[in-house]
């Protein structure tokens, strides 16, 4: 890109332009030098940028429009949920005895806001099935961590110190072997069979004396039920294993059944994602998990409690595993998701689960006329696609990704999972109309006829936006951040 198509906020500053008007000076003036050591005293003024109020506004707002979100255009980015965030949820973060407290005020002086907590961990107990919640962890992982170390203090407690094998499907999310490793643990992995489901031969030949955990997300990575569910957990308790639940993406089962139903021991979920959290770009998470009776003693502390009519954080918890954030979780996250599920109540839920499930089925359906579906049944919230035929023309998995961008489209997540070949992974979400999945299902079947007719122009894609193909690895691993 060229400098003068994006001119930094330095490059637009002029010596003396200023976007501020104090008042008139009405005290005596007095001189800082006599006030202060000149050790503290700055010797040159800062190097701000000097703009006009005018000048300010159109920088951010024409930066904010080279940004895509959800709020500009579709994004069907397989495993982040990038659904509709509704605006409401901003009214109520914003409401200042939401807004102006402070974590370190006395509880009695905010008991709306525990109030508020304590609700959501009741609802999110009732979706989830499980027991108790801690709205603590930060992020999903986190709450895989938090979960795995939980599981870990319980095995320690039982006299059980050899139980550190995880077992992993190998379409697992890259997170889930990430954790394990970060608590210490061992990650074994388990095959999918050709189902696309985990093999339960080869889920029965890895459990042992050694395993501490199944770790499993269903709908799994490939968008599949995982329908022996019942038959996994059974497996792994009889071994004396526990089941840990990945509820990153929910919006495939909410209201229909429930991980603890399903037999988990322990389960995270992202509030960010399934309820409506705005997420990407780093932004806040929460990443709460829920237990069943055997593990709430283990829950990080302090843990909040009712008492009588009053609601209190309970540090005396001597099995805890400790604090894993400071305070008591991101509370305009935890309130965000409070709202979106009062707003849309027992009922909305569900239809939440019954719309992801037939979005993603309908793009499916209409999808694998053109591109390979490597697992032919019907899929929950997201499926995934191989472009295998398609590489077989000279044009990879990743050239359609960037050809969409041509088009507007925010292109789904691709190589992932990693067992299937020029992976693309298509999560609709339920807040899309049906002229929007069908504008992007046009626009996939128009670029696989470019594939045929023109492979190159695919290929060389992306053609109109303003950067073109980015050295994303370079970028990774050693970013410039300072402008020279
Ligand atoms: C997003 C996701 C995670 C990780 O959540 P973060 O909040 O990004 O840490 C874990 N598992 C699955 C299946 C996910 O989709």
């Amino acid at each position: 890109m060229h400098k003068k198509d994006f001119p930094l906020i330095f490059e637009l500053s002029k010596s003396g332009r200023t976007s501020y008007s104090l008042p008139e000076m009405d005290v005596e003036e007095t001189d800082l030098d006599e006030m202060l050591d000149p050790l503290y005293i700055r010797q040159e003024a800062p190097a701000l940028p000097e703009l006009s109020e005018l000048d300010i506004i159109r920088h951010y707002t024409n930066l904010s429009r080279r940004n895509y979100g959800v709020d500009s255009g579709f994004y069907p980015l397989g495993s982040c949920t990038m659904k509709y965030n509704p605006k409401m949820n901003e009214d109520v973060a914003r409401l200042e005895g939401f807004s102006h407290i402070h974590p370190y005020q006395k509880a009695e002086t905010a008991q709306g806001a525990l109030e508020m907590m304590y609700d959501l961990q009741t609802s999110l107990q009732e979706i989830t099935g499980m027991h108790t919640v801690s709205l603590q962890p930060a992020a999903g992982a986190q709450g895989e961590w938090t979960g795995l170390i939980m599981i870990r203090a319980l095995h320690e407690a039982n006299g059980e110190k050899q139980r550190t094998k995880v077992i992993v499907p190998d379409s697992a999310h890259g997170t889930n072997p990430a954790s394990v490793t970060a608590a210490g643990l061992e990650v074994v992995t388990v095959k999918t069979n050709e189902e696309g489901l985990v093999d339960l031969y080869n889920l029965k030949s890895v459990v042992g004396s050694d395993t501490a955990a199944l770790m499993l997300t269903n709908p799994n990575t490939l968008g599949l039920f995982e329908t022996e569910i019942i038959e996994m957990a059974r497996i792994v308790h009889q071994a004396g294993g526990r089941l840990y639940y990945d509820g990153a993406n929910l919006n495939a089962i909410m209201g229909y059944t429930r991980p603890g139903d399903m037999g988990f021991d322990v389960v995270h979920l992202n509030l960010h994602k399934t309820f409506t959290g705005p997420h990407g770009g780093g932004g806040p998470g929460s990443g709460p998990v829920g237990v069943s009776e055997e593990l709430t003693s283990f829950l990080p502390k302090p843990v909040l409690v009712k008492q009588a009519d009053n609601f209190v954080f309970d540090y005396n918890r001597p099995d805890s595993i400790g604090r894993v954030k400071p305070y008591y979780g991101n509370f305009g996250i935890n309130l965000r998701a409070y709202t979106y599920i009062r707003t849309m109540g027992a009922e909305g839920l569900k239809k939440v689960s019954e719309y992801a499930v037939l979005n993603a089925n309908y793009m499916m359906r209409r999808l694998q006329e053109v591109f390979e579906l490597p697992y032919k049944q019907h899929c929950k919230h997201e499926f995934v696609l191989s472009g295998r035929k398609q590489k077989r023309l000279g044009v990879r998995t990743l050239d359609m990704a960037k050809r969409l961008l041509d088009f507007g489209y925010h292109p789904p997540t691709i190589y992932f999972p990693l067992n299937v070949e020029e992976a693309m992974m298509i999560e609709p979400t339920e807040t899309e109309a049906k002229e929007t999945l069908d504008g992007f299902i046009e626009t996939m079947l128009q670029i696989a006829e470019e594939v045929k007719d023109d492979p190159e122009y695919v290929q060389e894609a992306p053609h109109t936006t303003v950067v073109k193909r980015m050295d994303e690895t370079t970028a990774a691993r050693k970013p410039i951040l300072k402008y020279e």
